[in-house]
C-alpha cells in the first residue's frame, strides 16, 4: 500500500460536493442514482469527490460488493476517489490523530478495507471494546475525525456540500450530525431523507441496480451496534460463517472482560455467552478456546480510581501493567502465586481467573485486581491516575486502605 500526503485544495470557481461514503446500503444507493440517473442531482460530477474512511475491520464481502458494482462505475465516470485511516492510536502534539491518505484517484480498482491502523488494533492495544450509550466513539476516531481531517485540507473553509447516506428511519443521527457537524463552509444534504427513502427502499434499489438481493450495511465486524438489536442473530450468524474472522472480535472482547468484568460487545454482554445458543456457536468458542491457547498471557495488574464529578457523573481513569507473560498454563500459575503470596482467592469468572485486592464500589472508589489475560493489550497508566488514586484512596473503606497498604 503506497501512503501519500493529504491532498491539493479543491479547484477554484467550481462548486464542491464531498459524498461521506460508508460502502453500506444506503450512501451506495446515492451513489449509484446519481451515477446512473443525472436528474437525481443538481452538480455536475466533476465537482463530485467520494470520500472513504477505511476503519481496517469492515466485512470482507462489502469490500467485494464495492469492488464489482461501484468502483467500476466510478472509474466510468472519472469521479475522484479518496481512500482515508487513521495510522495510529497516539495523538499529535495538538492532540488530534494521526492519518493518512490510502489512496486518491479518478480510477479506483481496490476497496482497501484493510485500512492502515485498525479500529479493531486500538481496542486491543487498550484492552477494551468498542462501547455502546453516548456518543460513538470509535466511529467518531475511525471515521468523523478522518473525514473532517481531509474535506478540511480539500475545501480550505470554502461552502461545500456535504452528502450523507441517512435514511428516513434516521431522523435522529440526522439531527446530531446536523448539530456536531462544524466544520467551516459546511451544509449537509440527505438524500435519502429528501427522496423519503427507507432503508428497505435502498436495498430495493440496489437489487435493481446489481442483483444483489440484499446489501448489507456497512459495520466493522466486532460492531456493538451490529450485535446489540434486531440484527444480531444475523451478525452472530455471519461471525459463525466466518470462523477465522470471529477470533479478532471474541479476542478483543476476552481480553476487555478478562481487565474489566462489566465489558462485553453486545451492550456489556459477552458475545462469547450469546455463542452458546447459536447453531454452530459451541463449535466457534471450541476454536476460539485454541485460539487462546497460542496467544502469549500475562499477568495484569489492574487499577482504577473512581471518582464523583460535579454533576455526578463517576470520572475514571485507569492503570494497566503487566507483572509477569508467559504461555497460558504458566501464568495461571503464577496467578495462583500471587492469590497465594496476598492470601486472597483467586475468582473464577468462566474462562477468566482474577484476584481482588479491592473491588469497586459506587464513586469515590478503588479498584484493584491482579488479572490472567492475554498479552495483547499496552501497558497504559492515564495521565491523571496518580492523582486520582490517591484522592480516591484516601476516601475509600479502610479494610480495602489496608489492603492497598499491605500490597
Ligand atoms: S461500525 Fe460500529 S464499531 Fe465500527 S466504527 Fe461504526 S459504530 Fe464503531
Amino acid at each position: 500500500m503506497q501512503l501519500v500526503l493529504p491532498t491539493a485544495p479543491a479547484p477554484p470557481g467550481r462548486r464542491i460536493v464531498v459524498l461521506s461514503y460508508g460502502l453500506g446500503a444506503d450512501s451506495t444507493a446515492v451513489l449509484l442514482r446519481w451515477l446512473t440517473d443525472p436528474y437525481s442531482r443538481d452538480f455536475d460530477l466533476e465537482d463530485l469527490v467520494v470520500v472513504i474512511a477505511q476503519t481496517g475491520d469492515e466485512w470482507p464481502e462489502t469490500g467485494h460488493l464495492v469492488e464489482k458494482y461501484v468502483l467500476p462505475l466510478l472509474r466510468r465516470h472519472r469521479i475522484r476517489t479518496v481512500q482515508v485511516a487513521r495510522t495510529a492510536r497516539t495523538k499529535t502534539e495538538a492532540g488530534g490523530c494521526h492519518y493518512t491518505v490510502i489512496e486518491d484517484t479518478r480510477t479506483p480498482t481496490r476497496c482497501h478495507i484493510e485500512g492502515v491502523y485498525r479500529l479493531s488494533q486500538e481496542m486491543l492495544d487498550s484492552g477494551t471494546v468498542p462501547q455502546t450509550g453516548g456518543p460513538r466513539l470509535c466511529s467518531i476516531h475511525a471515521k468523523g475525525e478522518v473525514l473532517d481531517w481531509w474535506i478540511s485540507a480539500y475545501t480550505q473553509g470554502r461552502p461545500y456540500t456535504h452528502v450523507v447516506g441517512f435514511e428516513l428511519g434516521e431522523l435522529g443521527r440526522r439531527d446530531t450530525d446536523m448539530r456536531l457537524g462544524k466544520l467551516p463552509g459546511r451544509q449537509p444534504e440527505y438524500p435519502l431523507i429528501d427522496w423519503g427513502w427507507w432503508r428497505a427502499d435502498a436495498i430495493a434499489y440496489l437489487r435493481e441496480q446489481t442483483g444483489v438481493t440484499v446489501w448489507p450495511k456497512s459495520a466493522c465486524t466486532m460492531c456493538p451496534y451490529a450485535l446489540d438489536g434486531p440484527n444480531r442473530g444475523d451478525t452472530v450468524a455471519r461471525l459463525i460463517a466466518a470462523p477465522r474472522l470471529a477470533m479478532r472480535p471474541l479476542l478483543m472482547e476476552h481480553t476487555a472482560v478478562a481487565l474489566n468484568e462489566r465489558q462485553g460487545l453486545i451492550a456489556g454482554r459477552r458475545l462469547a455467552w450469546e455463542l452458546r445458543s447459536h447453531p454452530g456457536g459451541p463449535g466457534l468458542l471450541a476454536a476460539f478456546a485454541a485460539h487462546l491457547d497460542e496467544q502469549e498471557w500475562a499477568v495484569w495488574e489492574v487499577r482504577r480510581a473512581l471518582l464523583r464529578r460535579a454533576d455526578g457523573k463517576t470520572r475514571a481513569a485507569r492503570s494497566l501493567t503487566t507483572i509477569v507473560r508467559g504461555g497460558r498454563q504458566e501464568m495461571t500459575a503464577a496467578l495462583e502465586r500471587v492469590s497465594a503470596r496476598l492470601g486472597i482467592d483467586v475468582e473464577r469468572d468462566g474462562p477468566h481467573r482474577r484476584v481482588h485486592v479491592a473491588r469497586r464500589q459506587a464513586a469515590p472508589s478503588v479498584e484493584h485486581a491482579f488479572v490472567l489475560a492475554p498479552a495483547t493489550a499496552q501497558e497504559k497508566t492515564s495521565k491523571p491516575f496518580a492523582k486520582m488514586w490517591m484522592t480516591a484512596l484516601a476516601e475509600v473503606d479502610t479494610v480495602d486502605r489496608q489492603k492497598e497498604i499491605r500490597l
